[in-house]
């Protein structure tokens, strides 16, 4: 009976230690949370790696996004409440971009930009148009014999006639704003016979930080470019066709002279990024990122300094 009632006590002891320390950390989790906001139970995620990675930029003003979509292009663009989306990787991706996209808050896309029509590029785009609020939108002019017929591209122009969303033509040469950043469009310099380097080019400038993306285009493009006297300069690019030989010339690099590069890479038969890129990369002292063994990259800024994440490990 003595026994019995012993153990009884222990087991009572034992609920209202547990019962106690519940208490305290319900405490400790909402004080944290009234003193820090709720940003900090991001971080607190993120440190945990609990699938959190897109909160790494929370509390930096301006951040750059390349998605590690394979071999296809996706780079979301987000500065004070103003968001652009680059291209939207292959059909079967969009799970993913719109999952990325909706953890991040986001509503409304305030310029879509199609760099060209290749199905790495345009793949699930018209989910995100039937999807977001998009306020602007932009590809390029191609020459009749040019424009695809393939599913993904006619779904889209289906999903842009829905919502009376226009298509804005690229304006080689001409700069607008999107808040705080600037957007400068440099490419195409022409109409090309070639799809790649019909590829929108923008650099997007906030405060002191240059970022240039340009879709697919190769050395033709880049020529024409460099021709126009344009400035090209920046402080990270996104480097062009994937790491193809036929991209990232060492005219181009000259004129670009970025600090660092990004490839938006994955298995692929052509197996890019070609040696002949990286290396001219590395010889040029440009450090470079790959979303295919980096994963997501996220350049975040203040506009004065850069921070770099990486999904796998961060090698900032
Ligand atoms: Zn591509």
């Amino acid at each position: 009976m003595k026994k019995k009632l012993n153990s009884l006590f222990k087991k009572k002891d034992l609920l209202i230690a547990l019962f106690s320390m519940l208490i305290v950390l319900s405490a400790a989790i909402i004080a944290v949370i009234e003193a820090f906001g709720i940003p900090v139970w991001k971080n607190i995620f993120k440190v945990c790696a609990v699938n959190e990675y897109s909160y790494c930029a929370d509390g930096y003003p301006m951040s750059v996004h390349i998605l590690d979509v394979g071999k296809a292009d996706s780079i979301f663009i987000t500065c004070e409440g103003k968001n652009i989306l680059i291209d939207a990787g292959e059909t079967n991706l969009y799970n993913f971009v719109n999952e990325y996209l909706k953890k991040l808050n986001v509503k409304d896309i305030d310029q879509l930009i199609l760099t060209h029509p290749h199905s790495d590029h345009v793949g699930c785009m018209s989910y995100i148009v039937d999807e977001f609020n998009i306020r602007s939108f932009m590809m390029p002019y191609l020459k009749d014999d040019m424009v695809p017929t393939f599913k993904s591209y006619e779904r889209l122009l289906d999903s842009l006639d829905k919502k009376n969303i226009k298509i804005d033509k690229p304006e080689t040469g001409k700069g607008y704003n999107i808040g705080d950043m600037r957007i400068d469009v440099l490419g195409p310099v022409y109409q090309y016979d070639e799809m790649n380097s019909n590829s929108v080019v923008i650099k997007i400038t906030y405060k002191n930080k240059k970022f240039l993306f340009t879709g697919d285009a190769g050395t033709e493009s880049e020529r024409d470019m460099i021709s126009l006297g344009e400035d090209l300069s920046a402080d990270v690019l996104k480097v062009g066709h994937h790491g193809s030989k036929t991209a990232t010339s060492q005219a181009f690099l000259n004129r670009v002279q970025p600090l660092y590069a990004v490839i938006s890479v994955g298995e692929d038969r052509n197996k890019l990024p070609k040696k002949e890129t990286i290396n001219r990369l590395k010889e040029n002292n440009i450090k470079t990122y790959r979303t295919d063994l980096d994963g997501t990259v996220i350049f975040a800024t203040d506009g004065e300094s850069l921070q770099i994440f990486c999904e796998k490990g961060n090698k900032n």
